[in-house]
């Protein structure tokens, strides 16, 4: 089996050669980019198993990289943000970042998320074995990780998908953010249930109304 490619987009040379080294020192292949395009571009022309974006960079931010990496790709996201405004953080996930870490960091816990993000990633390769599932006009493939409303594709960042097809799994019945958060995002998960709530908005945004996701007051959601 190769190695596990991971690219490093960060203008920072000193801390990006910093988390190059440690991460090497774990076994992964490492692919820097200084800039966003030059980013895009590597993970088009050698696609990563993990990308780590800094929000910083001189062409563009880390947010727009973000957008144009999820066009392309599921791959994991780890944003990483120098500021610890929960804003940033709300942003990255609607765009689709996976995790995110905050500068400065120790490098130990950077692996510790890559490592996280990866596992989840399997995972999710390999589905509870359910068939699709419908619910009114929606519809989701797990199989071919695809997603229709009254017969038409719907786009989702996997973790709208993951939490979508969780949800389906368990039409009608009351989850609580504590559960969605350990179910789709893993127990080793940083961020908090506030997290649960901004992917739930996107989601109801992309259904549209063809199925109710309820908001069940002081213990989560049920979908219906
Ligand atoms: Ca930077």
């Amino acid at each position: 089996m190769g190695k596990t490619r991971i690219l490093l987009i960060e203008d920072e040379e000193s801390i990006a050669s910093f988390m190059a080294m440690y991460l090497r020192k774990e076994g992964f292949e490492v692919d820097m980019a200084a800039d966003g395009a030059g980013g895009i571009k590597l993970a088009a022309r050698r696609p990563p198993q993990v990308v780590i974006l800094d929000l910083m960079l001189p062409d563009m931010d880390g947010f727009e990289v973000c957008r144009r990496l999820r066009r392309e790709s599921d791959v994991p996201i780890i944003m990483l943000t120098a500021r610890d405004a929960a804003t940033d953080k709300v942003v990255g996930l609607e765009l689709g970042a996976d995790d995110y870490v905050t500068k400065p960091f120790d490098p130990r816990e950077l692996v510790a998320r890559v490592k996280s993000v990866l596992r989840r990633a399997q995972a999710r390769v390999q589905p509870a074995g359910t068939g699709p599932l419908s619910l009114g006009e929606v519809s989701l493939d797990p199989e071919r990780h695809e997603v229709s409303v009254a017969g038409k594709p719907v786009q989702m960042t996997a973790k709208e998908f993951d939490l979508l097809h969780y949800l389906l799994m368990n039409e009608g019945l009351a989850l609580s953010r504590q559960q969605l958060l350990e179910q789709v995002w893993g127990y080793d998960f940083l961020g908090d249930t506030r997290t649960v709530d901004v992917h739930i908005n996107q989601v109801r945004k992309k259904l549209g109304g063809a199925a109710e996701i309820e908001t069940v007051w002081g213990v989560g959601y049920k979908m219906k």
